[in-house]
């Protein structure tokens, strides 16, 4: 049980609470997107700066190689885009 004082100066957590393991898989977060990323293929020079700061691990890698973007969880937060050097990466509107 989690009590917030009203202040909210103190936090009380059950001692040994826990979140169950890959409980991530069950969210398909791809349904939140209003943007997608789409890669271009011909800027891209396959640092891996994207997939290293990806927070839902939605850049897919093939022999090395950036390849493109797990929709169904990839959540269109854009932070890929920020971080590519080469601006390879557009986002697009889904609609
Ligand atoms: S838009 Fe966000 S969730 Fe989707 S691939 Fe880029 S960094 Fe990952
Ligand atoms: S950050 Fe940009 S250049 Fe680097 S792998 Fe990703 S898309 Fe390619």
């Amino acid at each position: 049980m989690l009590a917030v004082s009203k202040d909210i100066k103190t936090i009380n957590l059950n001692i040994g609470g826990y979140a169950e393991g890959s409980t991530a898989l069950n969210n398909k977060t791809g349904g939140w997107r209003t943007f997608k990323p789409v890669l271009s293929r011909d800027k891209c020079v396959d640092c891996m700066i994207c997939w290293i700061y990806c927070p839902d691990d939605s850049i897919v890698v093939k022999d090395g190689k950036m390849i493109g973007f797990d929709y169904e969880y990839c959540k269109g937060c854009r932070v890929c885009a920020n971080v590519c050097p080469r601006s390879a990466i557009e986002m697009v509107s889904e609609r």
